[in-house]
């Protein structure tokens, strides 16, 4: 995978591999974006560009073998997700006492170190940077680059602080990327040592051609459905849960739909299978963002600019709902969910928020025909 195999963009990675092959890369790299832009794939590209051992290049700059022993290695870490929960199974099987004093790290080479937010508080802690301080003054092993990505942007203030008294001076031989969704999250004086690069969210074209690339199993409405709701991400595109979402889907249309009749035996049979337990928790959700989702789509129809609907593949069924809906019905069910979202973060019956969420809809709407019949 080189760096052609990089979407979007393509003016910063230019700039970046120019830097590479001027010997002039900043020490601490700050790589802002949105979620899913490809911070850390480009994080973990340029650790292969500085250390490949095959000193590969396109276009005259610097690029990677990917077949190399440092390239793999540096491979090895691009699962984020499946590595973080590795490393965290392995801490939970420590005894209680080492367990506390464990911190979650992602090491595939002995020169590279991911240090991702670290559970349950997802942030970045003072022992985490501590373990950066006390390898980061030794040179490389195997690599000519000592490479740090801190994953993510909330950190401890005692680890801010720390972090920041590295940035006042590290050695030649070592580079800390930074990712951050929200630059603004890091200390100025982190931000003022380090050199600020913005990743841009990739447009809906480019995500689809991607996907073509990647997702051959999808037809051409699959793509653009996905690309649409991937929302400039394209890391989550690729990986994008299809099936599930249109699961989840036909049951936000139930809800939204049967909040029109006088009949939701559909919705209450619905509700019971989001009782307890971590699954149907995830389940609630998926089903919450989805609603989300169609009730903004709603208001786009409404509001004339149905080019903007994300769920386009369901347009038709989309404006028949809108039809029965207007701007003041659409709010007040946003209202609703945000109701909802609040009782599960208390922990209620999940299926006896969500009944009453129906309830509360179908009043509305009763209560607007009957307006009507008046006027
Ligand atoms: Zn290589």
């Amino acid at each position: 995978m080189p760096f052609s195999d990089f979407h979007g963009n393509s003016d910063v990675v230019r700039r970046l591999r120019e830097m590479l092959a001027r010997g002039r890369f900043p020490q601490a790299v700050i790589l802002s974006g949105p979620a899913g832009c490809g911070k850390y794939t480009l994080a973990l590209m340029l650790a292969k560009a500085m250390n490949c051992l095959a000193g590969c290049k396109s276009d005259g700059l610097p690029d990677f073998c990917g077949k190399c022993s440092n390239c793999i290695r540096v491979a090895q870490a691009e699962d984020l997700a499946t590595r973080c929960s590795e490393a965290l199974e392995a801490r939970e099987a420590l005894r209680e006492t080492d367990r506390k004093e464990t911190r979650i790290f992602v090491q595939t080479h002995p020169d590279l170190l991911i240090i991702p937010p670290d559970p349950p508080q997802m942030m970045i802690k003072v022992d985490q940077v501590r373990r950066v301080v006390e390898t980061i003054y030794f040179r490389p092993a195997e690599a000519k680059e000592r490479i740090f990505v801190f994953t993510d942007s909330p950190f401890m203030k005692e680890a801010a602080n720390s972090l920041l008294k590295i940035l006042e001076e590290p050695p030649e031989f070592a580079t800390i990327f930074l990712l951050a969704e929200n630059p603004g999250e890091l200390l100025p004086t982190i931000r003022s040592r380090s050199m600020t690069v913005s990743l841009a969210a990739l447009s809906t074209f480019q995500i689809e051609s991607y996907v073509a690339r990647h997702r051959p199993d999808w037809d051409a409405r699959q793509r653009a459905l996905v690309a649409r709701l991937s929302q400039g991400a394209v890391g989550r595109s690729r990986t994008f849960d299809l099936a599930g979402y249109t699961a989840a889907r036909a049951q936000a249309l139930t809800i939204l739909s049967s909040a029109g009749g006088a009949d939701h035996t559909e919705l209450f049979k619905l509700s019971e299978t989001f009782r307890a337990g971590p699954e149907g928790r995830e389940k609630t959700e998926a089903l919450l963002r989805t609603l989300y989702a169609l009730l903004q789509d709603l208001m786009f129809i409404n509001s004339g600019t149905p080019e903007l609907v994300r769920n386009s593949d369901i347009e038709a069924e989309l404006k028949k709902l809108a039809e029965s809906s207007d701007f003041a019905w659409i709010a007040r069910a946003a209202d609703g969910l945000a109701e909802v979202e609040r009782g599960l973060r208390r922990n209620l019956l999940r299926s006896l928020s969500l009944d009453a969420f129906a309830l509360a809809l179908e009043l509305d709407r009763h209560r607007l025909s009957q307006v009507e019949h008046h006027t």
